[in-house]
């Protein structure tokens, strides 16, 4: 296994202090799988105090101590290495009850979650892979470490954990990992919030439909608002899919940016709430797009989202069924008023929701490309759409004699002239206007 220089020193030095000392748990999972690792884990047998001794050239931060870890900063960045340990429960939900050190990387990693990620290795001593991590990675199985139902009774964030992994590399759970999986998943609700919500979120960013298809039982456990929209019949002619697939396809087929993938997932949370039929026993589900914002944000705020993150998301799917025209005045207004990146990710939303109904009719792709080829020629042109891109500024209309909040409203009566295309974005023409139009005033 490929090991960067400063990983390869930090391995050093504690080797030759006396100490054992691995690489660990995702990075060796990724090299397995030929990926290039995003960081380094290390571990050793050395108790922190005899690291910081190994260390003591080093700059350290030493906020982990207690759980064993000291960050070295090295000239790559900061290492983090943990002394072999076992843990107790999470009665808190976020830290472990104790640590307890031990002397060997067995033991070690016996602690971690799945098999996958229970693997070190060592230049000097070889591969550590007591639990035959390498052949589940290649069989692209997700396996537990020992007893499935205690370890994720220690620590429910884990089956979460064990959806993004399956995700992420396209593992099966294993029988046993699975039932507990779904046995144990009340257990999620005692956790903190934001380590679910971080845990969504990368879960999101990596899932494919059959993802949120398979594991929506498990999604439905952290997130209520989605347990009904399992199997639930639509009743329409424009969707053969039942909400929950629907969703599921078109969380695969926006872009991997949270704001989309979380509008994505709750774009329909509402129309179980505004579910009708008519006479005919077909499905309507007026002011959905309304209700699903109101419902998206409640689960939001529930999972302290950040609050930029969450009002996206709300605005996205409040307009979801507001359909992008392709015409060139209204979308400049539309990027005028919500900014391009917003129209350009309405865009993304309502194409991934239109090709996702499964019925095979128009899914409306023409439009949408008109939308986009629109939405290019804006973006080219550098239009003037926003305030700041306003020939004259509020010290000129003062000049003028404008006062108080008149500012403020001529400018942007000059902004909708220019975006209308009435006026040109120059700043003679544009002080004429407003010469002209304060005499009316
Ligand atoms: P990623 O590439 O997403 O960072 P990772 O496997 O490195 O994946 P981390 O959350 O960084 O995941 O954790 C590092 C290692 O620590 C894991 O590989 C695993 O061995 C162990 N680990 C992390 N969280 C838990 C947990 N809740 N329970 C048991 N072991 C855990
Ligand atoms: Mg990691």
């Amino acid at each position: 296994m490929f090991l960067p220089e400063n990983i390869q020193n930090c391995i050093d030095l504690l080797e030759n202090a006396g100490f054992a000392a691995y690489a660990v748990g995702g990075c060796v999972r990724d090299a397995c799988l030929g990926l290039t690792p995003h960081d380094y884990d290390l571990c050793t047998s050395a108790l922190p105090e005899q690291t910081e001794a190994v260390f003591r050239d080093y700059r350290l931060v030493l906020a982990g101590e207690k759980h064993g870890t000291v960050t070295v900063i090295t000239e790559d960045g900061p290492v983090e290495i943990t002394t072999f340990r076992t843990e107790g429960g999470y009665r808190d939900n976020r830290h472990p009850d104790w640590v307890k050190f031990v002397p060997d990387i067995e033991g070690d990693l016996a602690r971690r979650d799945f098999t996958i990620n229970a693997m070190a290795y060592s230049p000097k001593r070889g591969f550590a892979d007591p639990f035959g991590g390498r052949g589940d990675l290649e069989n692209q199985i997700l396996r537990a470490v020992g007893d499935p139902v205690s370890r994720f009774q220690e620590d429910s964030l884990r089956i979460l954990r064990g959806v993004r992994f399956a995700a992420r590399f396209g593992l099966t759970p294993e029988e046993n990992t699975l039932n507990a999986m779904l046995s144990q998943r009340h257990l999620m609700e005692h956790l903190a919030r934001e380590r679910v919500f971080e845990e969504l979120c990368k879960l999101l960013l990596a899932a494919k439909a059959e993802d949120i298809t398979r594991f929506a039982r498990i999604l439905a456990a952290v997130i209520s608002e989605l347990g009904p929209m399992i199997g639930f019949d639509q009743h329409s002619p424009h969707h053969a899919y039942d909400l929950i697939t629907h969703t599921a396809y078109v969380v695969e087929g926006v872009p991997a940016t949270l704001p989309l993938r979380w509008a994505a997932l709750l774009h329909d949370t509402g129309k179980v709430t505004t579910f009708t039929r008519d006479a005919t026993g077909r499905g309507h589900f007026y002011g959905h797009a309304k209700e699903s914002a109101a419902i998206a944000g409640g689960i939001l705020l529930r999972l302290k989202a950040p609050t930029a993150l969450r009002e996206e998301v709300v605005t996205l799917i409040g307009r979801h069924m507001t359909r992008l025209q392709p015409e060139r005045k209204w979308l400049r207004r539309q990027v005028s008023k919500f900014g391009f990146s917003m129209v350009e990710s309405q865009l993304a939303l309502q194409e991934a929701d239109m090709g996702s109904k499964g019925t095979g009719e128009d899914d409306g792709s023409a439009v949408f490309s008109a939308v986009r080829g629109l939405l290019a020629e804006l973006k080219a042109e550098d239009a003037c759409l926003c305030l700041k891109d306003l020939a004259v500024n509020g010290n000129d209309l003062m000049a003028l004699g404008y006062r108080g909040k008149a500012i403020g409203i001529c400018l942007n009566a000059l902004l909708e002239q220019v975006v209308d295309e009435r006026l040109p974005n120059e700043r003679k023409a544009l002080l004429d206007w407003a010469a002209e139009t304060q005499k009316d005033w």
